[in-house]
């Protein structure tokens, strides 16, 4: 079985739907269609919630009504008989009954999920919707049956697997299952999602979960390029990358992945293949555990709204034990660190969840000077063995010579350099980098 992703951009036109059956009905392997909400449905939801969190209700109705008529005009451009524009009218019609009743309650966190949710539901029953007009068999798998995270917001992969398996075996005969992406229910068994871009972390969930022979991410790209394409003129795709080296480029801001959407399947070997719904024949990047290839810079990615604390402190000369106890802060506010560097007296260390950051302070204020910067950027240098090859570091600095840097990581592994820089010099970095590593 494979596992095929389309985003937003993929089936944000029903020109693109009618592409999207295209591609997921040749070949024989059954397959699980995982859909995004059409491009731009997500923001307006995130208005929706955002006005009404505020108060603003009037603001709440405008909203609902502007995304209302964007898809009473789609599902007239979308069916072309009678019955399945009915039938489409009516699914819009339910969804807008939905958020048109939110406005007369009061608004907590998880109406806000309710609502973010009805993007993923709506173009899912749309597209199922266009499967039947045009007689194309297939079931429709709702993502709330069988997808879910724990109190931490960690999916329950052997739950999910558990749910999946069972709801798939009712349907031996069946090739076609279409599904949401983003969208799952939590511990208290409210609606909820895997965060922005979650579309992709869901098919590597489905993929990891049944096993998938392949999950494939349709998008509007040709693949995984070298550099960001919307902040450097000059991109190409690469062809194959490895788990690790698609991992950290996810992480550190590739847009193309959501950032955790490759452990599932690097953890049961499933490959990734990113693709372009646009233009399908294209190469894309194939993402395996091993790439067999030579060294050298395959990529680079930014991740900005980073926060770097330094602690200084004299107690840490000679001392053992103070790491541990830093780590300890952090651990006890779940919240990750990205970055590391130390000297004798001073560690800085960045993170990008801000949400403890005053608590965190306080406690470290115990152990030494601390001293808080916002704004940085992190800039993932990746590659193959890139520590091995002669003059890449040098290359790099030379690159950034007229850029400041407040971080510098080497040696943490391999495939990785980073550096931090304040997120105002994020494009320069990039764009200087591109034109000192790649040769175009
Ligand atoms: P989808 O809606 O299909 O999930 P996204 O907008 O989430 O698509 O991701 C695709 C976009 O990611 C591309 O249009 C591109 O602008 C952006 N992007 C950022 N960095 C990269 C990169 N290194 N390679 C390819 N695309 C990238
Ligand atoms: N629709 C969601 C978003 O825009 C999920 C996704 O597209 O992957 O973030
Ligand atoms: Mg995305």
């Amino acid at each position: 079985m494979k596992i095929m992703k389309f985003g937003g951009t993929s089936v944000g036109k029903p020109e693109r739907m009618y592409q999207v059956k295209d591609l997921v009905t040749t070949g024989d392997e059954p397959t699980i269609v995982v859909l995004s909400a059409l491009s731009g449905t997500t923001n307006a939801l995130v208005g929706i919630g955002d006005a009404l969190s505020a108060g603003d209700k009037s603001l709440a109705k405008h909203r609902i009504d502007e995304l209302h008529a964007h898809y009473k005009q789609f599902c007239s451009e979308l069916f072309r008989s009678d019955m399945a524009m009915k039938e489409g009218e009516k699914i819009i019609q339910e969804h807008f009954e939905f958020l048109a009743i939110l406005l007369k309650i009061s608004f907590n966190d998880a109406i806000s999920k309710d609502i973010l949710a009805q993007g993923e539901l709506l173009s899912t029953k749309l597209f199922y919707t266009l499967l039947q007009e045009l007689q194309i068999d297939a079931v429709f798998l709702p993502a709330l049956d069988y997808m879910s995270i724990d109190e931490y917001s960690e999916p329950e992969l052997p739950k999910i697997r558990e749910k999946l398996s069972a709801l798939l075996a009712k349907y031996p005969e069946k090739k076609l299952f279409v599904t949401q992406g983003y969208i799952c229910k939590n511990h208290r068994n409210e609606v909820d999602n895997l965060k922005r871009g979650g579309s992709d972390y869901t098919a590597s969930l489905i993929g990891a979960a049944i096993s998938a022979s392949v999950v494939e991410i349709w998008t509007d790209i040709d693949g995984m390029h070298n550099n960001d394409p919307r902040i450097v003129d000059k991109t190409r795709p690469i062809a194959h990358l490895s788990f690790d080296e698609a991992a950290e480029l996810a992480y550190f801001g590739a847009k193309i992945l959501h950032p955790a959407s490759i452990w599932p399947a690097q953890q049961f070997n499933i490959p990734v293949k990113l693709l372009n719904t646009m233009q399908p024949e294209a190469l894309g990047t194939t993402i395996t555990a091993n790439v067999q290839e030579r060294g050298g810079v395959k990529a680079l990615a930014a991740k900005d709204g980073i926060t770097a604390i330094k602690i200084k402190s004299s107690r840490m000369l000679l001392a053992y034990g103070f790491l541990r106890k830093v780590f300890d802060v952090f651990e006890k506010y779940r919240t990750s660190i990205d970055m590391i560097t130390t000297s004798e007296v001073a560690i800085s260390l960045t993170i990008d969840d801000i949400s403890h950051l005053e608590e965190i302070k306080l406690e470290l204020d115990k152990f030494g000077t601390v001293e808080i910067d916002h704004n940085m950027a992190i800039i993932c240098i990746v590659g193959n063995l890139i520590m091995e090859q002669q003059g890449v570091l040098q290359d790099i600095m030379g690159s950034l010579s007229e850029i400041p840097l407040r971080m510098v990581s080497y040696g943490g592994s391999k495939h990785n350099v980073s550096v931090l820089v304040d997120a105002a010099y994020k494009n320069q970095a990039l764009q200087s980098l591109n034109e000192g590593l790649f040769d175009f």
